[in-house]
């Protein structure tokens, strides 16, 4: 996708579609039920009771176009931190041409670093962060109450209409009010599925966001904190303690976001801290993380074609179907004798970036092959490419790199490997 994509342009996609079909469907249908369950025009409490819905409705809607048009904020392209000697602390995007400052990162769907980054949401077709964190936790706190008082209205009106006989033959004409047509009952039905959806889908939602706001720590941060934990457990001499910077007690958080400037306060690159902490604190963090990951990555070698697929039951069985990585990451396609640079391993994937032949770095048109490079493949497909050291040469270079396949010990490699695996959950 274009980082380019401004605007209203943002709403043709299909997120921005259903999510407003589905604000309007439950809007519509709430207003037309209601009009006969409780009139608004009968009583103020009726009044009242219409003007309550239209008004969470109303702001549902405008906070989710504000989410949407504002943006999370993006950073600007090749940007520079101002102390040229800073840079050291933080780590370059090769697709932005600039530094990520502390917080920003890469979004693969807006092609863009973004600042203080939570997660890319298909149905606002765009990124939560820094800009747009206020109206995006508004439209899913005055969606979820608008979906509670339309479950109320749709449920009352369709008991009231699928009673409307009884009511009629038993003197109890007043509560006959709700009368259906094919299409209302339809709609009514639908409008009540699609309300408690919203309701049970965007209140967990809003659980995680709170969360997020109260402890100042992005869904990407809780887990760069887990690795920096986990690092210092692993290794004896990392013995600084890590202490997360961007915590300031859960009021100064919430007043972070939740201000005058629907959370447009300060820049988004430079963010107040905790005393012990400087600005660079978690960057120098991932950074420490990043080289230990690629002191990590084991080369692998492709044994049998994997065609990317996600749930490639029939070339790979149904095992390593089942346990398919539960991520939005790519898959990668592969052919015999690719090999493949791993960073993450489970039981029955692996994680890695395909290695490019040279003529795919020449940029020959013909041995250009589609689809990501990185991402994850089935480990069956795949062996480890042990690097043997040259017995007698002394020098201790290492040889051309052989594939362990051959003999029965690359087998007895990978179980060692899923025995080592305490640690996988952290890779
Ligand atoms: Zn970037
Ligand atoms: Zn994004």
């Amino acid at each position: 996708m274009s980082p380019e994509i401004s605007g209203f342009r943002r709403f043709l996609h299909w997120g921005p579609i259903t999510a407003l079909s589905i604000i309007k469907c439950i809007t519509l249908t709430t207003l037309y039920m209601n009009s006969m369950w409780w009139p608004p025009n009968k009583s103020f409490a009726g009044f009242a009771h219409q003007a309550l819905f239209l008004l969470l409705s109303t702001l549902a809607t405008f906070n989710y176009v504000m989410a949407t048009l504002t943006g999370p904020g993006l950073m600007p392209k090749q940007w520079h931190p101002k102390d040229p000697k800073d840079a050291q602390f933080l780590q370059y995007c090769k697709k932005c041409e600039g530094y990520k400052a502390p917080r920003s990162h890469h979004c693969r769907k807006c092609d863009r670093c973004v600042k203080k980054m939570d997660h890319h949401c298909p149905w606002i077709n765009h990124c939560v962060g820094w800009a747009n964190h206020a109206y995006f936790t508004y439209f899913l706190l005055f969606s979820i109450l608008g979906s509670l008082q339309g479950t109320v209205v749709l449920c009352c009106s369709f008991w009231r209409g699928i009673y409307r006989y009884y009511y009629l033959t038993h003197g109890l004409a007043h509560l006959a009010s709700v009368q259906f047509t094919l299409l209302s009952i339809i709609m009514c039905i639908l409008g009540m599925g699609l309300a408690i959806g919203v309701v049970i889908g965007l209140s967990m939602l809003l659980f995680i966001q709170l969360k997020t706001i109260v402890n100042n720590q992005t869904g990407i941060e809780i887990w760069i904190v887990e690795k920096a934990i986990y690092r210092r457990y692993r290794n004896a001499d990392c013995d600084d303690e890590f202490l997360y910077p961007y915590d300031l007690g859960w009021r100064a958080n919430l007043r972070l976001v939740f201000n005058d400037e629907c959370q447009k306060r300060g820049d988004g690159i430079e963010w107040p801290v905790v005393e012990g902490c400087d600005q660079y604190t978690l960057t120098r963090e991932q950074l420490a993380q990043k080289e230990e990951k690629r002191a990590r990555t084991r080369t692998f070698k492709c044994t049998r074609p994997v065609t990317g697929r996600w749930l490639p039951i029939f070339s790979q069985g149904w095992r390593v179907c089942v346990a398919a990585p539960c991520s939005d990451e790519p898959r990668i396609s592969l052919r015999p004798n690719d090999m493949i640079k791993v960073t993450r391993f489970r039981n029955h994937w692996l994680f890695g970036e395909r290695v490019l032949s040279e003529q795919e770095l020449a940029g020959v048109k013909k041995r250009q092959r589609k689809g990501p490079i990185r991402g994850w493949f089935p480990r069956r497909s795949a062996v480890e490419v042990i690097e043997a050291v040259h017995e007698g040469s002394g020098d201790g270079n290492s040889e051309t790199p052989a594939p362990a396949a051959q003999n029965g010990n690359a087998h007895s490699h990978l179980k060692q490997q899923q025995r080592n695996g305490h640690a996988k959950k952290y890779m």
